[in-house]
């Protein structure tokens, strides 16, 4: 008998070679040991699940209704759970109808349909530098070109946005103006205006990506830019349930401007017909027989609580000439290290020293700055955010 011998397996699609890992991810691997006080990983405090509320609301829907939220159904999502949602945008200022809304598997399935319906290869995206990993991930995935606008403490900037919007002729601009990822910064009301200005002069799409911004504990919250005028017609507003509720329900949802929604829905039935009918069931009645408010307040207030303990020890943790700024809400603070410190670097010895946090670099899309690193005050209790910085100290 002749043996041929196997030929090797075509190669993987470019974008599959080209587009890397999440370093993020990779290191919360590293710190998944149980000794380790992470300032990493951007998870929301599990102790303040509402599991018991939630374990009920499923209950109930599959008492009440079992055949219907064990079946397929729509891929725009459950008309209850999109009848709640519109009700609290519509309350806070940005009126918004069920046929509106599109059901997500999470905000990040946002992301991807946006990339999917708006992005050729080649075409440019601009972002805030530095910006949330997986934004880039999936801009990558599309084939776009990258361009990151400049950033100062408030965030883009807009005389440099416009700048570039003429130079680049950008199809989207995304942003994620409240306590941003990964730097906890928040987009002042005359850069909001600024940005839908611009947008509207030149023609452009905005993401506008928010999960954190209900997790607001003091100062007044801004409008949405997909609110305001100019800019109505071409937001798209992406939200979460994860920092609200509970990430791993993976549900999250998209706002189209007209003529946006149905490209979307397309693009979702060919990823994955719709979202989890029975979760999406069960969020609905969560929000239907629970005070998600009275909910968020307690977690508010916890977090409140976790980033004064950051802010309180991080003068003895960092070394003198440290930076860092003093988020509102959302979950991160952002640290810029004193000349000749490499926070990428450092990171290692932290791991030895059992605590860990994000090194800032991964998250530029251009001119990384090493001295910069995120670190995230929600997933541990005072006690043991102080324990952590104790270490820190060491390390540094
Ligand atoms: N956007 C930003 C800015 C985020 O930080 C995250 C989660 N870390 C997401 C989107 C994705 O969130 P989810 O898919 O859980 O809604």
């Amino acid at each position: 008998m002749m043996t041929t011998p196997a030929a090797a397996p075509p190669a993987l699609a470019a974008r599959a070679r080209e587009v890397g890992a999440s370093p993020v991810r990779e290191i919360l691997a590293l710190t998944a040991r149980p000794e380790v006080i992470s300032f990493a990983g951007g998870l929301p405090a599990p102790e303040l699940f509402d599991a018991e509320g939630i374990r009920a609301a499923y209950d109930r829907v599959l008492a009440e209704q079992p055949g219907t939220v064990l079946q397929y159904s729509t891929t725009e999502g459950d008309p209850a759970l999109r009848a709640a949602v519109a009700g609290r945008l519509t309350a806070r200022g940005l009126p918004t109808k069920v046929g509106d809304l599109l059901v997500t598997g999470g905000s990040q399935q946002g992301l991807a349909l946006l990339a999917t319906v708006l992005l050729d290869p080649g075409d440019v995206v601009l972002v805030e530098n530095p910006t949330y990993l997986a934004a880039l991930q999936c801009f990558g995935f599309a084939g776009a070109r990258v361009v990151p606008v400049p950033t100062d403490d408030d965030g883009v900037t807009p005389a440099a946005l416009d700048e570039l919007v003429a130079r680049e002729r950008p199809k989207l601009l995304y942003l994620v103006p409240n306590f941003q990822n990964p730097t906890g910064r928040t987009l002042p009301l005359a850069r909001r205006h600024a940005v839908a200005e611009v947008a509207a002069r030149h023609g452009l799409w905005i993401a506008e990506d928010d999960p954190y911004g209900e997790l607001r504990f003091e100062g007044r919250g801004e409008p949405w830019i997909a609110a305001l005028d100019g800019a109505a017609d071409r937001t798209i507003l992406l939200g979460s349930f994860s920092k609200i509720m509970a990430p791993g329900l993976r549900l999250g949802w998209l706002r189209a401007p007209a003529g946006l929604g149905r490209p979307c829905v397309i693009a979702k039935q060919a990823a994955d017909l719709h979202t989890s009918t029975v979760d999406q069931a069960a969020a609905a009645r969560y929000l239907a027989d629970r005070d998600l408010d009275a909910h968020l307040a307690l977690v508010r207030t916890a977090y409140r609580a976790r980033r004064d303990a950051l802010l309180a020890g991080l003068p003895a943790a960092l070394p003198a000439g440290s930076t860092w700024n003093r988020p509102e809400g959302g979950m991160f603070l952002w640290v810029r290290l004193p000349e000749g410190h490499d926070a990428t670097a450092l990171l290692r010895t932290a791991i030895t020293h059992d605590v860990a946090y994000v090194p800032g670099a991964p998250f530029f899309a251009a001119a990384p700055d090493a001295r910069t690193l995120r670190m995230s005050f929600t997933a541990h209790p005072p006690a043991g955010i102080a324990a952590g910085l104790a270490r820190l100290a060491k390390v540094f």
